[in-house]
């Protein structure tokens, strides 16, 4: 007897509440509540982690003091993605960059905007543009846009 593989499709749906933690509940309500940027500071290495971070990655101490940073940074790298691919729910093509938010040591990997794909370069300056409606995500940053001038 000839044995064949049975496949059937299913859906499952699974909703859940992810708690982000002390470190990027602080992180976040910045965000939503004053449009402004915080990073924390590990007290060995001196680095700044945007978005913070509760322990050093290198250092494996806590991390220390809060820092307000800017609301700009320059473009490290970037991509430009042409399809739908469920997660970016935003118009095509879509800009992705990682952003060195000023004073801080690593980048953000975020939306960059506002400019057309072939004008996006890296070392280009950029600020962050806030949503209106922010909820406490990391998306109360629209996106990065250039700065003017
Ligand atoms: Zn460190």
């Amino acid at each position: 007897m000839d044995v064949q593989n049975i496949y059937y499709d299913g859906r499952i749906k699974i909703p859940y509440t992810w708690y982000v933690g002390e470190t990027g509940s602080r992180f976040l309500i910045a965000l939503r509540d004053n449009k402004e940027i915080w990073g924390n500071q590990c007290p060995q290495c001196k680095k700044v982690f945007v978005p913070p971070m509760k322990t050093c990655g290198e250092c494996f101490v806590p991390t220390g003091e809060w820092l307000k940073l800017a609301d700009t940074g320059t473009v490290e790298s970037f991509t430009v993605v042409h399809y739908e691919n469920g997660v970016a729910k935003r118009p095509l093509p879509v800009i992705y960059g990682l952003i060195k938010i000023d004073g801080a040591s690593g980048s953000l990997l975020h939306f960059i905007g506002d400019v057309k794909p072939e004008k996006v370069k890296i070392g280009m300056r950029v600020k962050a543009v806030f949503a209106e409606k922010r909820g406490g995500t990391i998306l109360d940053i629209s996106h990065f846009a250039p700065v003017k001038g």
